[in-house]
C-alpha cells in the first residue's frame, strides 16, 4: 500500500508558516503524487483562520502559478471549514464552495459560533465538560449532531481528526459518513487516534483518508505514523481514498491512478450535491 496524497496542509494563510509554493516543494519531496492546500476557514479565533473568506481565491491563484512551476505533482484547493453549530453550519458561503475542489470540515474549540446559542452547545459546553464527567455526555451529543449535521448538508470529503479534543460518537458520525461517501480522517499530527476509533468507523461502514494537517512545509506529506496504525488495524487499500496498491501503481500506470483518484474527489463533490 502507498499513500500518493495529503488533502490537509496548512499555509501562512491561516496560521500555517509556510505559502502554497513551499507546501508544494515539500509534496514533491517526500514523493506525494498530490498535495491539497486546505486552510482554515475565517471562524477560528486568535488569528488562526483566513482573515477573510476571499482569500481562498487567493490561495487559488497562488496554486494555478505553483502547478505550473511543478508539472509533476497535481495541486488542489480545498479548506477545512470550521462547522459554528449544533444544526452543521460551516463558516464558507456557497460562492467559496463553488471555486474548491474539494472540503474538509472539523470542529474545532475556539471558533465564532454561529448563533449566541451555539457558544454556548459547543463552546462553553465543552469547556465546562473537561471539568464535570457527566456533562461531557450532553456534549458528546452536540458535537456529533454538529459534524453530523454538516456532513448531511454540504459535499464533505472528509471530518478532519474526529474526537480530537472534543467528544463524539464515532460510531454514529461513521454511519452517516458511509452513507454519503465522506472519509474519516487518520490524523497524523494529533496524535489522538486510536485503533479503536479505526475498528468502530470501519464497522460502521466508513472510508478514512490519512492526512497531514502539516502547518510547517517540514511536515507535508508525513503520512508514517497514520499509515502504521491503518495497517496495524488491518485497514486495505480500498478503505483509504489517499491510497493506491503498490504494485498496481508503480509497475503498470502511475498517471492513470493519479487522474482516477482526482476524478473521484470531484465527483465526490458533485455526487454529495445530488444526494
Ligand atoms: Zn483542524
Ligand atoms: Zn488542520
Amino acid at each position: 500500500m502507498k499513500l500518493i496524497a495529503d488533502y490537509h496542509t496548512h499555509t501562512r494563510y491561516s496560521h500555517g508558516t509556510g505559502t502554497v509554493e513551499e507546501n508544494v516543494v515539500a509534496a514533491v519531496a517526500n514523493g506525494l503524487h498530490i498535495v491539497g492546500i486546505s486552510d482554515h476557514g475565517p471562524a477560528n479565533l486568535f488569528g488562526l483562520g483566513v482573515r477573510r473568506v476571499t482569500d481562498f481565491i487567493q490561495i487559488k491563484a497562488d496554486v494555478f502559478v505553483a502547478q505550473r512551476r511543478h508539472p509533476n505533482i497535481r495541486v488542489l484547493v480545498g479548506a477545512e471549514a470550521n462547522v459554528i453549530s449544533t444544526a452543521g453550519d460551516i463558516d464558507l458561503p456557497p460562492e467559496i464552495i463553488e471555486h474548491l475542489d474539494y472540503l474538509l470540515v472539523g470542529l474545532h474549540p475556539l471558533v465564532k459560533p454561529a448563533r449566541l446559542r451555539d457558544a454556548l452547545c459547543l463552546g462553553v459546553s465543552n469547556w465546562v465538560g473537561k471539568l464535570v464527567k457527566r456533562w461531557d455526555l450532553h456534549n458528546r451529543q452536540q458535537n456529533t449532531a454538529a459534524l453530523i449535521n454538516a456532513v448531511e448538508r454540504y459535499p464533505v470529503l472528509a471530518v478532519t481528526h474526529p474526537g480530537y479534543r472534543l467528544n463524539i460518537d464515532t460510531q454514529a458520525l461513521a454511519t452517516v459518513c458511509a452513507r454519503r461517501g465522506t472519509a474519516l480522517e487518520i490524523n497524523c499530527s494529533h496524535g489522538h487516534i486510536t485503533p479503536e476509533y479505526i475498528t468502530i468507523a470501519k464497522r460502521a461502514g466508513a472510508r478514512f483518508v490519512i492526512n497531514s494537517d502539516a502547518h510547517h512545509p517540514k511536515r507535508v506529506g508525513r503520512l508514517e505514523s497514520g499509515l502504521l496504525l491503518a495497517l496495524e488495524t488491518g485497514l486495505q487499500t480500498e478503505d483509504i481514498l489517499n491510497a493506491v496498491d503498490t504494485e498496481t501503481f508503480v509497475d503498470q500506470a502511475p498517471r492513470e491512478g493519479i487522474l482516477r483518484q482526482i476524478a473521484e474527489v470531484r465527483r465526490q463533490k458533485r455526487r454529495q450535491r445530488l444526494l
